[in-house]
């Protein structure tokens, strides 16, 4: 089972979220944890894993062989993303648009192009203290494309019953990488209207996904009546609250899980837990 746990923005409680639900089922189950907001991974300063495993992440950018290259054109013509040009008698690569899929390779008829590896970010695995297997992406500061690191982070994660995604803020298409594949999605918000525009954002990649999800509201009671009356009117069960405190963000704020700051969570947390398996139980016949 994987249950990714999105948010439509950041700041909203997602990796608060993620971490508690991973440490409360850890021995009910074995656990994988997949951070994969590479643009800013975080989960690790509350989850505290030993990384016994760094290694780069690559990206096949094209070089092109002036020497065979007959300036004909036909790469730049095939290139969707603009990331090649042909300037008077010089052909030009702009790796940062590049989205390494090799069309120009393919349509080269002189075999001038050869795809060589870039390094965009690194791949770290581990373990914590308590035996989940952790492992994060990061992009490298500069490198525009966030997907290829995220597709590596789900492509060496280990077979475990259950697997914990935390997922990239926002809707974007690292967001669609992140969660395509899940069984469940948790989308975590806040009563606000910037939380409620951005989970409507979130319900629209939901609709293509096809996975089922519930509702975690963070910092509950800062809304008002409108905002609860447009999440009691979604079609998605609220699987958990937690309330607005100054305490809990102080506490987060020095790597502390949500459980460690209010150990009833945890029971809270195994119980939205067997929401989940009832809610995927229910959508599967
Ligand atoms: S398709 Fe090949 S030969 Fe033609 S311009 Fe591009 S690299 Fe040069
Ligand atoms: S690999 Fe794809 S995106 Fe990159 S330059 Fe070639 S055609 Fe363009």
């Amino acid at each position: 089972m994987k249950i990714a746990v999105a948010s439509g923005k950041g700041g909203t409680g997602k990796t608060m979220v993620s971490t508690s639900l991973a440490a409360s089922l850890n021995g009910q189950t074995s656990l994988s944890f997949l951070d994969c907001d590479v643009e800013a991974p975080n989960a690790h300063l509350f989850l505290k894993p030993n990384f016994t495993v760094e290694e780069p992440v690559s990206v096949p950018i094209p070089e092109i062989d002036p020497e065979r290259c007959t300036r004909c054109g036909r790469c730049v013509e095939v290139c969707e993303y603009n990331a090649l040009a042909k300037i008077g008698d010089r052909m030009l690569v702009f790796p940062q648009l590049c989205h390494s899929c090799g069309s120009c390779t393919l349509a080269c008829p002189e075999d001038a192009i050869t795809e060589v590896g870039k390094s965009i970010g690194t791949l770290r695995e581990g373990q914590t203290a308590s035996g989940i297997t952790f492992l994060n992406g990061e992009l490298s500061i500069g490198e525009p494309m966030p997907t290829p690191i995220i597709r590596e982070v789900k492509k060496a994660v280990p077979k475990t019953p259950l697997t914990v995604i935390d997922c990239p803020p926002g809707a974007s298409c690292s967001v669609v990488t992140a969660i395509y594949d899940a069984d469940y999605v948790i989308l975590v918000t806040e009563p606000t209207p910037f939380g409620w525009h951005d989970l409507k954002q979130m319900l629209g990649v939901l609709k293509e996904t096809g996975a089922p999800a519930g509702i975690v509201i963070n910092r509950d009671g800062i809304g008002d009546q409108a905002i609860e009356d447009q999440l009691a009117a979604l079609p998605l069960p609220i699987l958990m609250r937690i309330p607005f405190r100054e305490d809990i963000a102080a506490n987060l704020a020095r790597g502390d899980l949500l459980t460690e700051i209010l150990p009833e969570y945890r029971e809270a947390f195994q119980s939205l837990y067997d929401q989940i398996i009832e809610q995927t139980q229910r959508s599967a016949t």
